[in-house]
């Protein structure tokens, strides 16, 4: 081959290589059909998608937020589709009114509707505290409920190890405006129940799988370190009143 012939077949090759990176319009996945865009919208992340590293690293909060936390927002809206007086409640009241949700979509309501509820509940939950503590009147209904914040974290972390499979666990007030622990499975919500949540943690393997792998109660343990008291205080004030 002479360095022309060979500088001739390089260029063909070199041509050849780019042409083979551009996948014909046919070979593109066609896009998924856009779900409704309202009457439910994905509230922005309250702070940046780093600010809880490095108990839940930034990659997870994407996901869990842009992905996750959107796709029960776009499933929701998909199921109120043809229910425009239901779209004109808050989410909140849609499952704390279950009951009066058509059949034919409770179980999708209670389900992505839950699943919106409760990720725009939790985010709104989490701060990097570094293991802050409770204070005033909400750290005096701890000690008289639980004895003290000891055996409240104690209590906590038990309910979301054991917790089987998917879910929450909660810290919520009851009708008679005492404090309690709870678990729900899926993205059910002590909203449905009657009580006033005051804390979460999202157990679900999403929100933990990608640093923590199997092991929740790490992931549970490091979950002290990002609980937002003041806003925990603020619900309980609330709540009580
Ligand atoms: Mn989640």
């Amino acid at each position: 081959m002479s360095r022309r012939e060979a500088i001739k077949t390089t260029a063909l090759a070199t041509a050849a290589a780019a042409v083979g990176n551009v996948k014909p319009a046919s070979a593109q996945p066609a896009p998924p059909a856009a779900p409704p865009a309202g009457p439910y919208t994905l509230p922005p992340l309250p702070y940046a998608y780093d600010a809880l590293e490095p108990h839940i690293e930034a990659q997870t909060v994407t996901i869990h937020h842009d992905k996750h936390h959107a796709t029960y927002v776009a499933n929701l809206n998909k199921a109120v589709a043809d229910h425009p007086a239901l779209g004109k409640k808050s989410v909140d009241e849609l499952i704390r009114d279950l009951a009066s949700v058509p059949e034919a979509i409770r179980t999708a309501v209670r389900n992505h509707g839950g699943g919106v509820a409760n990720h725009n509940f939790y985010w709104l939950s989490l701060k990097k505290s570094e293991g802050a503590a409770p204070k005033g009147e909400l750290l005096k209904a701890i000690e008289k409920k639980f004895n003290s914040f000891a055996s409240f974290q104690e209590q906590w972390t038990k309910t979301a190890t054991t917790l089987f499979g998917s879910g929450w666990a909660w810290l919520t007030v009851d009708a008679g405006k005492e404090l309690r622990i709870e678990a729900t499975s899926n993205q059910d919500s002590p909203l449905t129940a009657g009580r006033t949540p005051l804390l979460t943690i999202d157990v679900w393997e999403h929100a933990y799988y990608l640093k923590y792998q199997n092991r929740r109660a790490d992931h549970i343990a490091a979950f002290y370190h990002l609980i937002n008291w003041d806003t925990v205080a603020e619900r309980y004030l609330k709540a009580i009143a």
